[in-house]
């Protein structure tokens, strides 16, 4: 498979044998979390597999890759001197944007110095006499902290599919998650592409354009909406940055991190005249929540939620001219469940006649030959096949490192039944081991910049109370950590979000426990919470 230029040799700097903090990832969790320690006068260092800052906006360079979070509010709260002086272009900006945003970053506050890059962290150990953590790399050094930071990000490491031949196949093979650095080109050829989540939505389009034909193998159709993305005019970033104090504070109160106007009515309350007026200026807005928002009750009642699908529905069959492609990217599972995708052309890409759609519902994929994929009822031949297939989400990243914590206690083993956290910043058995946006937190269910700001302050309040009182270790007890993983699942039980096999279900990856891993109270309540615990001395965790 091509992947990204960064088989070059390893960082030539040698770490050093002992710091305050290790940190894995150098994404925005890690840089924020550097620039903080810094500011705490303790020492650091931050491993990194990727050549360069950025993590998720680092590795996924697939074409018509962006975010879906405007990008006034995708963006570090911190400084305020970063918000005023920074200039950002498009409303979604694109991968190469928001890369140079994070390198802008690493420039501003100095960071690279203290981020070894090209080097992953292959295991690390709690020892229980020093309280303090051994991390490995993949380059034979080893690195003793007191505390351990995993900023890995949830969405980090990419899964190929359990497809037979995967191997077997002669063209040339490319992973959203991993695309090659010199980008690549389509020219002339016949292309097909595996996975319509937002990766395969965002490139299904650009990647029409290129190809001669264009092939997109479908298992679960996506709900899109229209991004309308433009340009940012000048007055609007001038008003943003104006009100930017009460704008951040808005978005750490709310619920997904994004402020938005808070509903008061049932869906199923109104004329069905009303709703339709209503869902139609959320899919004129261009956002992924603005239809979401629309009614209290979209998220936790099938019968209001049904109504939202029967809008998008409609919108898929009034711009898909084959009525059975139409009907083939009309989503049967309640619309948000999934994570919904914001996309350029997407449903209006099927309308080109060298796009191809194939529902794998009808005639799933057998296997993966020399020549290309065969489903069950022929043989599609390619030069070129995309896997847009995802990632193993919020866990794969912490269970591919061998974290032992006390008595050899691996995490692995610990989450065999699904993750086990206390907040989603940290877990029974593992002492001073601290998670970023971890399963459990709000996470992917929110913006990722604020959930990222919010875990990083807070962690480090914890370790800055630790030192002034004299304690060199926490950890959360099994009580507080079961009663957390009960009332995360409580409350994912009065949403729809299980009704889906979503990758928030651990559903795309055979074999992983069926748990809804992220919390679905609102990042705004979630935030409470934490401040309470930290309030009542550390609540739940035990101090020594
Ligand atoms: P994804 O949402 O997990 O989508 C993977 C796709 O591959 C799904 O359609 C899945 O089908 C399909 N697939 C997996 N294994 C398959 C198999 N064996 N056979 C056929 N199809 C298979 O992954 P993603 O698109 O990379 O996105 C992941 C998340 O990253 C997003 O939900 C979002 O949170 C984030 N993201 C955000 C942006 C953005 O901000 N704009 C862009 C990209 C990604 P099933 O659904 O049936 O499993």
């Amino acid at each position: 498979m091509s992947v990204s230029s960064n088989n070059q040799s390893s960082d030539p700097r040698t770490p050093p044998a002992s710091v305050d903090v290790v940190v894995v990832g150098a994404g925005f969790s890690g840089m924020y979390l550097l620039h903080r320690l810094r500011g705490m006068n303790l020492s650091a260092v931050v491993f990194e597999a990727g050549t360069d800052v950025g993590g998720t906006w680092y590795w996924n360079r697939y074409p018509g890759a962006r975010v879906d979070v405007e990008s006034l509010a995708y963006s570090y709260s911190f400084s305020e001197e970063l918000e005023q002086e920074y200039e950002w272009e498009e409303r979604y900006p694109t991968q190469p944007e928001i890369l140079r945003y994070a390198q802008h970053v690493a420039d501003r506050f100095d960071l690279r110095r203290d981020i070894y890059f090209r080097t992953r962290v292959t295991a690390a150990a709690y020892d229980e006499d020093e309280a303090t953590w051994t991390v490995r790399t993949e380059h034979g050094d080893a690195v003793t902290a007191r505390f351990f930071v995993m900023a890995t990000g949830c969405l980090s490491a990419s899964k190929l599919p359990e497809i037979p031949g995967l191997s077997r196949y002669r063209g040339a093979t490319y992973h959203t998650a991993h695309w090659p650095h010199e980008g690549v080109d389509f020219t002339g050829m016949r292309v097909g592409i595996i996975g319509t989540g937002s990766s395969g939505v965002q490139s299904i389009p650009v990647i029409a354009e290129q190809a001669a034909d264009l092939t997109v193998f479908q298992r679960t159709p996506a709900y899109s909406l229209p991004a309308r993305n433009r340009k940012l005019r000048p007055d609007e970033i001038a008003e943003m940055k104006a009100n930017y104090r009460a704008f951040r504070q808005a978005q750490r109160e709310s619920g997904f991190g994004l402020p938005t106007p808070i509903p008061t009515k049932s869906a199923l309350e109104v004329s069905e005249e009303e709703r339709n007026a209503v869902y139609e200026q959320a899919w004129e807005a261009g956002s992924l929540v603005a239809i979401l928002t629309a009614y209290t009750d979209l998220t936790t009642s099938q019968e209001a939620n049904d109504t939202a699908k029967a809008f998008v529905h409609r919108k898929i069959h009034e711009i898909v001219k084959d009525p059975q492609t139409a009907q083939d990217l009309c989503p049967d599972y309640p619309l948000g469940t999934k994570r919904p995708c914001l996309d350029t052309n997407y449903y209006e890409t099927y309308n080109r006649d060298n796009v191809h759609l194939v529902n794998l519902r009808r005639t799933p994929i057998v296997e993966i030959t020399e020549r290309g994929v065969r489903c069950s009822d022929r043989e599609y031949e390619f030069d070129a096949i995309v896997y847009a297939t995802g990632f193993d989400a919020m866990t794969g990243a912490l269970t591919n490192v061998d974290i032992r914590g006390k008595d050899g206690l691996s995490i692995k083993e610990a989450w065999h039944a699904g993750p086990r956290t206390y907040l989603g910043i940290a877990s029974a058995g593992f002492p001073n081991l601290f998670m970023i946006t971890g399963p459990g937190s709000p996470s992917v269910l929110s913006n990722m910049i604020v959930s990222i700001e919010q875990h990083v302050d807070w962690v480090l309040d914890a370790i800055d109370h630790l030192g002034r009182n004299g304690l060199k270790a926490m950890e959360p007890t099994l009580e507080a950590q079961d009663a957390w993983v009960d009332h995360v699942n409580e409350i994912a039980s009065y949403t729809l979000y299980p009704k889906a096999n979503s990758w928030c279900m651990g559903a795309n990856v055979p074999g992983k426990p069926r748990v809804f891993m992220p919390y679905a109270g609102g990042v705004g309540e979630y935030r409470k919470k934490c401040d309470e615990v930290a309030a009542r001395g550390y609540e739940g965790f035990v101090l020594s």
